[in-house]
């Protein structure tokens, strides 16, 4: 049976060695008679697997002995409560966090802010519809600020942020969902990192933080015990029972990364996939997409078609042709093409063709 090539945003398509060696060791993991689902948490063999997944993350993204790397739940979702629940109780910082708002992820996560102190919003790309990352010139940041909050890679609008932003002393705060492990990060720059799984790591239920270790140790009195970031520390990634199959998932995914060349393949590659999808959706007019060259995700491309009565039609053919998923996110229409790491290049030549086929047939 062919795979299809699945766009989905997230969760996300998953390379394929990594799904048939998950279903090789489902019932007996490395000669133990059990599945990892049913290994303790507290056990040897999930102690190597976590640590397995932490030490080839750590080389992957090459992040130095000053961050600490936690596997925790909530998604992203969560990150947007317990990061300001973390930070904006550190001395010498005050309530206030700085966001730069560049599309629906970001939005949330200065909305979730709001409950724990002041947002100052140092710089949108609101009144132009999200279609670019506003450069590090145009944005203001407030003296003393508890943090910066930058999301990398707006899944739905498709912005990618492609500088890295100078801010000063205040920590730098990044949500990667959407690119993780798709390129280098430079640490020096980025003080907490975060990521929910479903896209480039693994599945759902896991959530990636890198956090600078000095930062820790500061949570609010009233934040839950089990997102200070102190209590996650000190007990591995388990204070309360870790998603244990995710991250053995995530630590699989780690390994075929490394076997493929790690992020700096990675980034070759998405540059490529994600040009040959830009080009000829710029070199056509039955298609188009509004994002600002400069600002394009290589993620997450979304597209629309000019004539807007084809959208079902387009959506119900590609999926004929072993093109799933590509029906844009509801808060935007359209379609959309996520490109992440375990999409083949070969995926995205089949969409080329045929966009450039339904196009033909269609005009
Ligand atoms: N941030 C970004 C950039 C995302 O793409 C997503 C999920 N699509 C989230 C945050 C939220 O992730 P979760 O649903 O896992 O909480």
């Amino acid at each position: 049976m062919m795979r299809p090539y699945n766009f989905s945003a997230g969760p996300a398509t998953l390379p394929e060695s990594v799904l048939v060696q998950a279903a090789a060791e489902m019932c007996d993991w490395h000669g133990c008679r059990m599945s990892v689902m049913e290994l303790s948490h507290r056990g040897a063999e999930f102690g190597r697997i976590i640590e397995r997944a932490r030490n080839d993350l750590r080389d992957l993204l090459e992040i130095p002995e000053s961050h600490r790397i936690l596997f925790m739940q909530g998604g992203a979702t969560a990150m947007n409560a317990i990061i300001p629940l973390n930070l904006v109780n550190r001395p010498g910082s005050n309530a206030t966090m700085d966001f730069v708002h560049t599309g629906i992820w970001s939005g949330k996560s200065l909305n979730e802010a709001r409950k724990y102190g002041h947002v100052n919003i140092a710089a949108s790309s609101e009144k132009s519809g999200f279609l670019s990352v506003p450069e590090r010139s145009v944005w203001h940041l407030s003296d003393g600020a508890a943090y910066i909050h930058v999301c990398t890679n707006e899944t739905i609008n498709g912005c990618q942020l492609h500088f890295t932003p100078d801010t000063g002393s205040a920590p730098l705060v990044a949500d990667m969902s959407s690119e993780i492990l798709s390129r280098p990060v430079d640490f020096s720059i980025y003080d907490v990192v975060f990521a929910s799984a479903q896209k480039n790591l693994g599945p759902a239920g896991v959530t990636l933080l890198i956090v600078r270790e000095d930062l820790i140790g500061y949570a609010s009195p009233f934040c839950p015990s089990v997102f200070d970031w102190k209590n996650v520390v000190e007990s591995d990634s388990m204070f309360n029972t870790p998603p244990t199959y995710a991250i053995y998932i995530c630590g699989l995914v780690f390994r075929w990364l490394k076997k493929q060349g790690g992020v700096s393949r990675m980034e070759r590659e998405s540059i490529e996939k994600s040009s040959l999808l830009y080009d000829f959706i710029d070199r056509s007019d039955f298609y188009r997409n509004d994002v600002e060259t400069g600002s394009r995700s290589r993620m997450n491309v979304p597209f629309f078609l000019e004539d807007e009565s084809l959208n079902d039609r387009f959506v119900m053919e590609a999926s004929a042709h072993g093109l799933f998923q590509l029906k844009g996110h509801r808060l935007q229409g359209g379609m959309r093409a996520s490109l992440y790491n375990a999409m083949p290049i070969e995926g995205v030549k089949a969409l080329v063709a045929f966009m450039r086929d339904f196009e033909q047939r269609h005009w």
